[in-house]
């Protein structure tokens, strides 16, 4: 027998999703984001799940590619646009979106010879302060690039640094990018899943959701099931031995956990090495048997340990949920210190993917 770890991933789970979003922004188009592997749920199976998709985000060249070659027909984007002359004359070629973030891009449109002109979107810093043009220069690239005859068409861009904190907002970027771009009557994309739900004023023509589609809250404050989100992945493995304790006993390296009185628990074959998140501390949320339980001591690299004392049922063989349907994402990232969206984007190639 393997190693009892899999990823179920939930192909109709990452449907319905995507029907939410469709939902909240009934006027506008979406790109379904599928960057960074689809959010460690697989591309391919993923994008098959999201065939009623708008288009796609994405921002690896070769993951973009092969969308094309897999027959999608939908507008793709590259969201971090291209990263050499011979991608562009690619992009063009295979009818690829792209973001053009600096100068190096516009140099690029005015002096390659492609065989037809590509899509471009204007990416616009309203402050990110991480890729785009001042937006203030709005108007001189879009004069700029309307000269082209590289440029099929242009789309306004920008990114929210605080849409999904409701004591920050978006106003301040909303109304730097609307003072900027004013008169421009050009198609805007905005938002993304936090600013998609939360700000309907920023949906405009093309939203850009990536982790409400793998079930994933972007709020502290809203979970996934408020937002009638399904989890997309459950991450599974099983009990692979047990030990006893006595008071004073410790568990695992570092001998950071220490037991109190007599304690069972439960050795599960997940470990870092598998994606789990080193730095879960003691009292983590761990499913076992269906039953919600606790991580106790350090995670190794391929196992971890978890309290078993008040589940008598429980025994080598056991299933262990680490997330997924019955143990949400978002309550083992807050337990851990992280987000949802680092803790599928982190499970392993060893880990087996399963559809279910
Ligand atoms: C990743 C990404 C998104 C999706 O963000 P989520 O918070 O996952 O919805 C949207 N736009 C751009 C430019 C991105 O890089």
């Amino acid at each position: 027998m393997t190693r009892p770890i899999q990823a179920l991933v939930h192909t109709q789970a990452i449907s319905h999703n995507y029907q939410v979003v469709k939902r909240n922004a009934p006027h506008s188009r979406a790109f379904a984001v599928v960057k960074a592997n689809a959010y460690g749920h697989g591309l391919q199976r993923a994008a098959t799940a999201l065939q009623a998709a708008d288009g796609f985000g994405i921002l690896e060249f070769d993951n973009a590619l092969a969308l094309r070659q897999w027959g999608l027909q939908q507008p793709i984007l590259l969201l971090e646009g291209v990263f050499s002359q011979s991608e562009l004359i690619e992009a063009a070629r295979q009818d690829l979106r792209i973001a053009i973030h600096e100068p190096g891009h516009l140099v690029w449109l005015e002096q390659t010879t492609l065989s037809r002109p590509v899509h471009v979107f204007l990416k616009l810093n309203t402050g990110m302060n991480r890729l785009g043009f001042p937006a203030e220069q709005a108007h001189d690239l879009v004069a700029r690039l309307q000269k082209l005859p590289n440029v099929a068409s242009i789309t306004l861009m920008a990114h929210f640094a605080t849409a999904d904190e409701p004591a920050k907002g978006i106003e301040k970027q909303l109304t730097r990018f609307a003072s900027a771009t004013s008169g421009l009557d050009l198609p805007i994309s905005l938002a993304n899943s936090a600013a998609t739900l939360a700000y309907p004023q920023a949906q405009h023509n093309w939203v850009r959701p990536g982790i409400v589609l793998y079930g994933s809250t972007p709020f502290e404050d809203r979970t996934a099931e408020q937002l009638g989100l399904q989890a997309a992945m459950t991450l599974q493995a099983q009990i692979i031995a047990e030990q006893h304790l006595q008071a004073g006993d410790a568990v695992g390296y570092g001998a950071t956990f220490v037991a109190d009185k007599p304690m069972r628990i439960g050795v599960v074959a997940c470990g870092y090495a598998d994606g789990y998140p080193r730095h879960a501390p003691t009292g983590t949320p761990v499913l076992v048997d269906g039953q919600r339980t606790r991580l106790i001591g350090r995670v190794s690299m391929d196992m971890l340990t978890v309290d078993i004392t008040d589940l008598p049922q429980a025994r080598i063989g056991s299933p262990v949920e680490l997330w997924g349907k019955g143990l949400p994402i978002d309550d083992v990232a807050r337990a851990a210190g992280t987000i949802g969206y680092e803790l599928m984007c982190a499970v392993a190639p060893r880990v087996r993917v399963v559809e279910g």
